[in-house]
């Protein structure tokens, strides 16, 4: 796609305001039978801004399966309602503290668009999010992240914490700025991929001055990486943000070797490292995006040693009840003893003498 046959945009707040929300507007647009798709909205959420939209090349493609309603979404028997343990390990609202020298501060009620696949699809988009996230709301987090010093890094999510207001994003970052233990602060957004627009030059001048800041943003198929996407990566990076992106693993999004190193390739392209591939999470209403772990494993093989190491994310899988992210490696390692005995990247069985401790 080239940056002369897009669309000009509105400004953010309108694109976001004209998202398709009601299953009949959709239904209209692609000839599609609206009472099935009544039921999934009416318990999660449906928005699909005008940008997000304009990616949907046809009915279940890749784009379209992040964004539609899926019947399958009401019939998931297998995942539960908070898989990560979030709620056992909030010592106050809107903050999750699982690791000791970090933590993350659910800011923001709303995304650009509600994925899916989402973990925490049980709240986004929902009065049980959106009522946690006005200023004095979250006085008692910010109260708590002063009180524990073990805290270094903090890690801004929600919802989408870059669809807050400029003026609530920078009190809350002048806020976080106080506190002298709290050395990195990280915002988690998908807005680079769903609302690239938001990225204006303004906001990129203001997030500047609260360096060392960090943003992860979160990027699927090589489809969603246009000009709009470069270019609101561009202003960031310009603004000396170091990019990350976490990507899903979503079956037949995803699920092959073939879009994970081109997506992993064209992010290095609009300067952001790829972070983190991850196991599908047990969210309730995803279990038909869950892929099988061989699966990711083989997709790493196709990646470590085949494409640049910047290129290659660590796949990991959040483990349930609150344990943590795992890293999922594939084995190199065969036996070992005074000689490490391995296979490199292309199979080929290798020795390393290895010395005694
Ligand atoms: C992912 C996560 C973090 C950050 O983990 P990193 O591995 O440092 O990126 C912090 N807190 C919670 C609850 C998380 O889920
Ligand atoms: S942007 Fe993130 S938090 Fe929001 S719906 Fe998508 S995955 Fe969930």
């Amino acid at each position: 796609m080239s940056a002369t046959n897009r669309p000009k945009w509105l400004p953010w707040q309108r694109l976001l305001a004209a998202s398709l929300t009601r299953p009949a507007e959709l239904a209209d647009r692609f000839g599609l039978d609206p009472a099935p798709l009544a039921a999934v909205t009416a318990r999660y959420p449906m928005r699909i801004n005008p940008y997000y939209l304009s990616l949907i090349e046809q009915p279940g493609d890749p784009i379209w399966r992040q964004a539609v309603p899926d019947p399958r979404e009401m019939n998931d028997t297998v995942c539960p309602t908070d898989p990560l343990g979030e709620e056992e390990h909030s010592p106050v609202p809107s903050l999750v503290h699982k690791y000791r020298d970090r933590a993350l501060l659910l800011a923001a009620g709303q995304c650009a668009m509600y994925c899916r696949f989402c973990t925490r699809k049980r709240k986004v988009g929902t009065i049980g999010m959106a009522t946690a996230t006005t200023s004095e709301q979250l006085e008692p987090a910010l109260a708590y992240l002063e009180r524990t010093p073990a805290i270094h890094d903090v890690l801004i999510s929600g919802g989408d914490p870059l669809l807050l207001p400029d003026r609530q994003l920078i009190w809350l970052l002048t806020r976080l700025r106080r506190i002298p233990h709290l050395e990195i602060i990280r915002l988690g957004s998908r807005v680079p991929c769903t609302l690239p627009q938001r990225v204006t030059h303004k906001l990129a001048a203001a997030l500047k001055k609260f360096h060392p800041l960090y943003i992860n943003t979160h990027f699927n198929h090589p489809r969603e990486l246009t000009p709009e996407a470069a270019e609101a990566c561009r202003r960031l990076a310009d603004a000396g943000i170091p990019l990350g992106n976490q990507t899903v693993l979503l079956k037949g999004v995803n699920d092959d070797a073939a879009t994970i190193r081109q997506l992993m390739r064209g992010l290095l392209k609009i300067r952001v490292k790829p972070y983190y591939l991850f196991q599908g999470d047990l969210s309730r209403g995803t279990d038909h995006f869950r892929t099988p772990v061989a699966q990711g494993l083989a997709i790493m093989r196709e990646l470590i040693g085949h494409t640049s190491g910047l290129a290659t994310p660590t796949f990991a899988l959040d483990a349930p009840e609150g344990r943590g992210k795992i890293p999922l490696t594939p084995d190199y390692v065969q036996s070992l003893g005074d000689k490490l005995a391995f296979v490199n990247y292309q199979g080929i069985p290798c020795q390393y003498p290895n010395p005694d401790g």
